[in-house]
């Protein structure tokens, strides 16, 4: 369940909507969104199932375990509180019989919307739940209601793909690739920054494809030209982070030629010098198979090229092991792939079919042992590689965003490096600082001494 925030004093209670979020950093931005226009307009969120007079489950579709995940939370809201809509990624599936699936194993939902649907789900409440008639605009952060803690925030900059990888569904659920007017994306940045945010995540599908199918069509921020395009966004992020003393962090990035104008703006500092490239296999004739946008071009050269221009650069992807077809000698080039490329932090998942993906009817499918020993002995290759270059951090000096310090920090605390996206990467564990009038607060930077490697981690002395 989402906080709850209280009514006003001698306001008349507000209705309150119960709010689960499931999913990935997209899907969580389309929360903080519907959350935003809840709280805009009066709405409260209540702190649990019983205690809301109608609950929203934002749900994830993407693979199998997530749609059980989804449902089984539909089930529990159900029978709990009985007033449930449903949105996101597993409303816009259907099931075997071309029927929706949501709808049909839980016909006693409300409504049901597919992703980035905010008007659908609040015209659906509305109905369900009218608005009440005092709404307290005024509460209302400049910044919106947000999931993450104050201190880092996702930035979704288009919605959709407009690639068709087989083993993906994404498209078929949120369509082809809108990109979102880069003066709004920009407000945005300003309005969160403002509000206190130090790290901004830029996400969407497919984060260098941003407006490159609109031809950079020119937009306007504080009555000056933009063009909608990456670098250029990317350069008005870096002013804005710079003014707030902030960092802004690029997710979802594939290796088109376009993103080799991002490397001096890391060189500088300007946005952190880390991408994330889900890169997902090296063979050529797997990332065929896959369809995988950037299929053509040379990965290896261009990483190095990129290191050359920014030597700090960390690079984070994930893979699949295992695909239809995968050869043993495939296999292995991607495990010579993840040594060369010295990948900083690599995920890998075993391949695992989705319902409705046209991988599904490739031939040569591998059993599932298989997949998963492979999957394995990826990950061995891939922590050697990590922890190689973890290594070379010891006795360096890093600026470290604090994410967790107890007691001001005296008894230490945990943060992170540029090196490390929230989440999804490892942590800085920060010793207690040496001197006694020294502390540490969550969402301030500090300088630390990176002193030894924990696993995926580093342990650092507050400098
Ligand atoms: S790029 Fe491929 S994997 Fe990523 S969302 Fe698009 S179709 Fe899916």
């Amino acid at each position: 369940m989402s906080s709850p925030s209280e009514s006003a004093p001698g306001q008349p209670a507000s209705p309150t909507v119960g709010f689960v979020s499931l999913g990935c950093p997209k899907a969580l931005t389309d929360s903080e969104l519907i959350l935003t226009r809840l709280s805009a307009e009066g709405y409260r969120t209540a702190r649990s199932f019983q205690g809301a007079d109608l609950v929203i489950v934002n749900t994830c579709g993407f693979i199998d375990e997530a749609v059980k995940e989804s449902l089984d939370t539909i089930g529990e809201a159900l029978a709990s509180n009985g007033r449930v809509i449903v949105t996101g990624c597993l409303g816009a599936k259907s099931g075997s019989d071309g029927a929706n699936l949501v709808r049909s194993v839980h016909p006693k939902v409300l409504a049901v919307t597919g992703p980035h649907a905010t008007d659908e789900v609040m015209q659906a409440v509305h109905a369900h739940l009218p608005k009440p008639h005092d709404p307290f605009v005024d509460l209302l952060p400049p910044a919106g209601i947000k999931l993450t803690p104050r201190h880092y925030a996702y930035l979704k900059i288009s919605e959709g793909c407009n690639h068709r990888c087989t083993f993906c569904i994404i498209p078929s659920m949120r369509g082809d690739l809108v990109s979102r007017p880069v003066g709004d994306v920009l407000n945005e940045a300003r309005a969160l920054f403002d509000s206190g945010v130090k790290e901004l995540l830029v996400v969407s599908q497919d984060t260098s494809a941003y407006c490159v199918y609109l031809q950079y069509r020119t937009g306007f921020w504080d009555g000056k030209p933009v063009k909608t395009r990456l670098t250029d966004l990317c350069e008005r992020l870096a002013e804005l982070a710079r003014a707030h003393e902030a960092w802004v962090r690029l997710h979802y990035v594939y290796p088109y030629p376009h993103v080799d104008e991002l490397l001096p703006l890391m060189a500088d500092g300007r946005i952190l010098p880390y991408l994330d490239v889900p890169f997902q296999h090296a063979h050529p004739d797997v990332l065929r198979r896959m369809r995988r946008p950037a299929s053509g071009e040379r990965n290896l050269e261009r990483l190095q090229r990129w290191r050359e221009a920014c030597p700090q650069l960390v690079v984070r992807s994930t893979f699949i092991a295992g695909f239809p077809g995968e050869t043993e000698e495939e296999f292995e080039a991607l495990l010579e792939f993840v040594r060369e490329a010295g990948i900083d932090r690599a995920g890998c998942f075993a391949y695992s079919p989705v319902d409705g993906a046209a991988a599904n009817a490739l031939p040569g499918q591998l059993p599932a042992a298989e997949r998963e020993a492979r999957r394995a002995r990826f990950m061995a290759v891939a922590e050697e590689v990590s922890a190689r270059r973890l290594l070379m951090r010891v006795g360096a000096t890093m600026q470290v965003l604090v994410d967790h310090a107890p007691a001001l920090g005296r008894r230490g605390g945990r943060g992170r490096s540029y090196a490390d996206a929230p989440e999804i990467d490892g942590v800085v564990h920060l010793l207690p600082p040496a001197r006694a009038s020294r502390t540490l607060k969550v969402g301030e930077f500090t300088r630390a001494r990176i002193v030894a490697t924990q696993g995926h981690d580093l342990v650092a002395e507050p400098a």
